[in-house]
């Protein structure tokens, strides 16, 4: 199945030079929707994952479907203000300032096993975010799975230490 195929290109789209590249396409599609899931959860089979992390917005669609396929628990990073336990926060740059992401302090445990699942690695900088979270919070980043990955953006140079596994690169 060619999963390309299944994702829109919107030039311009949210600023001017972006190619957005749009998921909700592949979602609509029952047989690719399944067919993505599958080959994620293949990949995390024999890692024996106790959790799937998320981050907003995009990750919920994918990880939450990954995680119930492999049989394993969810757990979503989120924008700050949107958790409501108790978060630990973490920073990261963007290219024009700085942004960050929050996790319930009580949803990980040490040496918890975790695979974070996104729809799209960009220049990594929300992953690795994310990985930092975790590994904080005592957990083991087991690896990271992406529909997409935009390879001339050079993510992986930042993540060599995971384990990365994308569906479609551009
Ligand atoms: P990065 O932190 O640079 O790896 O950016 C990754 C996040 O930004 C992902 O969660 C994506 O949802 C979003 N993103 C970045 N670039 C694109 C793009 N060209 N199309 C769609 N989403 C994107």
């Amino acid at each position: 199945m060619d999963i390309k195929s299944r994702i829109r290109e919107i030039e311009n789209f949210p600023k001017e030079g972006i190619n957005f590249k749009d998921i909700t396409t592949l979602l609509k599609d029952s047989d690719y929707f399944k067919y993505a899931v599958d080959k994620m959860v293949a990949d995390l089979k024999d890692k024996n994952i106790d959790y799937v992390v998320g981050p907003e917005a995009r990750g919920f669609l994918m990880g939450a479907a990954v995680a119930y396929a492999l049989g394993v628990g969810f757990i979503p990073v989120r924008k700050p203000g949107k958790l409501p336990a108790a978060t630990a926060n973490i920073e990261y740059e963007l290219e024009y300032g700085v942004d960050s992401l929050e996790i319930h302090v009580d949803a990980i445990e040490e040496g918890h096993k975790i695979a974070i699942v996104d729809d799209l690695l960009a220049t990594g900088g929300t992953v690795q975010a994310v990985a930092k979270l975790i590994e904080r919070l005592g957990g083991k980043v087991e690896a990271m799975e992406f529909l997409i990955e935009l390879e001339f953006l050079n993510g992986r140079d930042k993540l060599s230490e995971y384990h990365i596994n994308s569906l479609v690169k551009y």
